[in-house]
């Protein structure tokens, strides 16, 4: 079988690349996907890295492209099972300073993955979403039927695409579902996200800002968690549903930052609190029974090894990072960053 992954040289992408090329998921009905043949198109922004996947593999071609040309997103989709679309702008601080490409690589370029997927009769499509769409939920936990009331214009281009899926599923046929997930953590994040930026200062004895008080809360999965759960929808998911992806672990980002603190072997004080980000959402919590029950998946990596881990993954890693990590500084003058 043959599968186009949009944006598989990001954090989230990258991972579910490997897994395909590796056959670490469960076998799905049928054997499907199986030693499939994986083709990737990413733009390589700043936020993909060619060398998140092996530089050669008999059953990888890695093409250098924007989800925006239609013309090389139909040429792509011919002859494909299925599609996978990762490719997005993900980081909401970065969205509040800017939201062009925003809306058009998440709006404009899923409108052309969808498109393109429909005129290549592509038989299976999955959308990778957030539980952003939601908004900020003071107690309880959202299922799938929950109003979408985004907050940050990353959010709202995520919501934007989720409802332009629908619409194909509802008016094309398409068969495409939808998940959306919580917090991911894990190696090969970009260092401008909240874990890898406290990993990557504190390991380096460097201070680590923290949002306002640091009471913001999220539920936060293993990237390998999540790339099972993509995989279990993609292979079993029905037309037309969304799935909600959870973790379980929900945690303060204060409390994240003295998990890191601990792990790092780092002082307190490096921990420096900074202005809160604008509109700040207060709480993320998703409800997953749905996929729980109708896909039988479930996390499988205990939050204190996998953040353990991850830190250990950076501590190793830092070849891989401190260039990106240098950018970073370069360009956030504030430096601050949050989940
Ligand atoms: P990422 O920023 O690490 O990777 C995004 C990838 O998309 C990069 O490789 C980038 O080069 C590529 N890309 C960007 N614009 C493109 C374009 N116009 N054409 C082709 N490629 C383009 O993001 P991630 O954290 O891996 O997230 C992947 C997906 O998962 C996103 O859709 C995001 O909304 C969603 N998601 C992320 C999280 C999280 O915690 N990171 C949680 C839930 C959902």
């Amino acid at each position: 079988m043959d599968i186009l992954v949009t944006g598989g040289a990001g954090f989230i992408g990258s991972h579910f690349v490997r897994g395909l090329l590796n056959n670490e998921f469960p076998l799905a009905p049928g054997g499907a996907f199986t030693d499939a043949a994986v083709t990737v198109v990413d733009k390589l922004t700043y936020a993909g890295n060619r060398a998140n996947l092996p530089e050669s593999h008999p059953r990888l071609r890695f093409v250098r492209g924007d989800i925006c040309d239609r013309e090389l997103m139909l040429e792509l989709s011919r002859g494909q099972d299925a599609v996978v679309h990762f490719a997005a702008e993900s980081h909401v601080d970065r969205s509040l300073v800017s939201a062009d490409d925003f809306v058009q690589t998440n709006v404009v370029g899923t409108h052309c993955v969808l498109e393109a997927a429909m005129a290549a009769r592509v038989g299976r499509v999955v959308h990778v979403s957030t539980d952003e769409v939601y908004g900020s939920i003071a107690e309880g936990s959202w299922t799938e039927e929950w109003p979408l009331s985004p907050n940050s214009p990353y959010a709202a281009s995520k919501a934007a695409s989720d409802l332009i899926a629908l619409a194909y599923v509802r008016t094309h046929g398409l068969d495409l579902s939808i998940t959306r997930c919580t917090n991911n953590y894990g190696p090969y994040q970009h260092p401008e996200k909240f874990i890898p930026l406290f990993a990557t200062n504190l390991l380096t004895g460097r201070p680590a800002p923290l949002y306002g008080d640091g009471s913001n809360r999220r539920e936060w999965l293993h990237v390998s968690d999540h790339c099972r759960a993509i995989f279990a929808v993609l292979t079993k998911g029905r037309a037309g549903h969304v799935y909600n992806v959870g973790g379980g672990t929900e945690r303060s980002n204060r409390q994240i930052a003295d998990e890191l603190l601990r792990l790092c072997g780092a002082r307190p004080e490096l921990v420096a609190r900074v202005a809160d980000r604008k509109a700040h959402d207060l709480r993320y919590a998703l409800d997953d029974s749905k996929i729980r029950a109708e896909l039988g998946y479930q996390p499988l990596v205990p939050f204190e090894q996998g953040l353990a881990d991850t830190v250990a993954w950076y501590r190793e890693n830092a070849a891989w990072w401190r260039a990106l990590a240098a950018a970073r500084d370069a360009q956030i003058s504030d430096g601050a960053a949050a989940a």
